[in-house]
């Protein structure tokens, strides 16, 4: 069994779709086993939080983007099916946007989008994409059926970033595989709750469904198909000579997504890794390209160039904060108040760095988190700020971390020192270091 996944981009028009079908009629004629896991259209999850977030405002122009909404699934619908399938297919498709309306509506008459209608909200661009494409599959003759993973993708109530319970989710895959043997579309980037409730699994999840997927059905591969040639040394929006990285580990993998490289998204690695599944990352536009295979044991005679450095990834918009204070030297337990004061603000850590004499620690975080920061850390340490002890919390703003990635740099020296003269060449100010033992 094969797990394939198409993102927003490799869906975002139906001529686009037809070479997605192309690719599958291929695999399907070789006989191999599959399931197809598939993002919203592009950019359609984007319109989804807009219309919410402008209705909620008591904007009434946010009927304009849910009308674009209805009309672009239709429309797609009508280009590429016809006659009984596309006849199946409307009336399923008007009854969902008639029930995304009602429900923008309420969104309007309350002015108020919590995480959790948010969340059923954006389910609407998954559900509506996998079912069209869903059928679009069967007119080619492939044997495919819908699957809609809120039934089989387990979740906490963490709405907009759900926790995935895969005890659960393994079961609940393995016997809908078992009972259900045609060829599964599958919805990207949703799950349910254990009452049924719609959750989401965090921006650019989808990738994460095909892994959950893998690992549940112990897949032979996972193949992630995209809009570049695989995972490459840089941003290649940013980077005009980033290069494709045709091996790389999967740790390695996991750093570079970590720090800003969105081809994967990050919790999609742990899944496979603990089953050492490969996972091939593939242009859908040059299928036949040879892309990047991230695996246990990535062949470097092939891997990146140089062999040293894997890779260089970034994350904008970062803001580093810190606490210092003179009371915080050889006391314990000051970290542990301060990690806990974030993560009960579900406030992400990105970074962390510590001074060696214990007078400060530095910790960064996503800029659109630092007000909630700031108040959950100064009252955490309410006490020690009033008798001075702790200053209240230092907020940077407008920062950017860049992540050098490399296996096998520690095995040579002198690497840090060039990247820190690039960045001192380039008038860079470093505001923060940290380096994982693994290198
Ligand atoms: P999809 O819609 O297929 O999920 P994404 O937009 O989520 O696609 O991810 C693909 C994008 O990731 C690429 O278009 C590229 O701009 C960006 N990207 C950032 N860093 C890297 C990198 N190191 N290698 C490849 N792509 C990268
Ligand atoms: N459609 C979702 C998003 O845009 C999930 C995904 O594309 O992976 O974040
Ligand atoms: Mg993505």
């Amino acid at each position: 069994m094969k797990v394939l996944k198409f993102g927003g981009s490799s869906v975002a028009k139906p001529e686009r779709i037809k070479g997605v079908v192309d690719i599958l009629k291929a695999y399907y004629s070789r006989g191999d086993r599959f399931t197809v896991v598939f993002s919203a259209f592009g950019g359609v999850t984007d319109a989804l939080i807009e219309m919410s977030t402008l209705a909620a405002k008591g904007d009434e122009t946010y009927t304009k983007i849910l009308a674009d909404f209805c009309q672009r699934h239709v429309a797609a619908a009508t280009e590429l099916l016809k006659g009984d399938l596309l006849n199946q297919v409307i009336p399923e498709l008007e009854n969902n946007n008639e029930v995304l309306k009602n429900l923008l509506y309420g969104i309007f008459l309350v002015r108020e989008a919590s995480p959790r209608t948010l969340d059923y909200v954006l389910s609407f661009g998954e559900r509506s994409s996998a079912f069209i494409i869903a059928f679009a599959l069967k007119q080619a003759g492939i044997d495919a059926s819908y699957l809609d993973a809120r039934k089989v993708i387990k979740t906490d109530s963490s709405f907009g970033s759900a926790k995935v319970d895969f005890e659960l989710s393994y079961e609940k895959i393995k016997e809908y595989y078992v009972q259900n043997p045609e060829i599964q579309i599958v919805t990207g980037f949703v799950g349910s709750t254990k009452g049924g409730l719609t959750t989401t699994l965090g921006r650019g999840g989808s990738d994460y469904t095909a892994a959950l997927l893998a690992a549940g059905l112990n897949a032979q591969s996972i193949e992630i198909w995209t809009d570049v040639d695989g995972m490459m040394t840089a941003d290649p929006r940013l980077s005009s000579n980033a290069r494709i990285i045709p091996h790389i580990s999967y740790h390695e993998a996991m750093e570079l997504s970590h720090f800003g490289a969105k081809v994967i998204y990050p919790p999609t690695i742990q899944p496979v890794m603990s089953k050492n599944i490969p996972v091939w990352i593939k242009n859908t536009f040059a299928p036949s390209d040879h892309g990047t295979i991230i695996s246990s044991t990535p062949n470097r005679e092939q891997g990146a160039p140089g062999n040293i450095v894997s890779g260089i990834s970034s994350i904008n918009n970062i803001v580093l904060i810190t606490l210092e204070g003179s009371g915080m030297i050889g006391i314990p337990g000051f970290s542990r108040r301060l990690f806990e004061a974030l993560s009960q603000e579900k406030i992400n850590v990105i970074l962390i760095t510590q001074s060696s004499s214990e007078h400060s620690i530095s910790v960064a975080i996503e800029g659109a988190m630092a007000v909630k920061a700031r108040q959950a850390v100064d009252h955490a340490f309410a006490n020690e700020i009033t008798l001075q002890k702790v200053e209240p919390l230092k907020v940077e703003e407008g920062l950017s971390i860049v992540a050098l990635v490399g296996e096998n740099m520690r095995n040579h020296t002198g690497i840090s020192g060039r990247m820190f003269s690039a960045m001192g060449r380039n008038g860079i100010n470093i505001r923060a270091i940290a380096q994982g033992s693994s290198e």
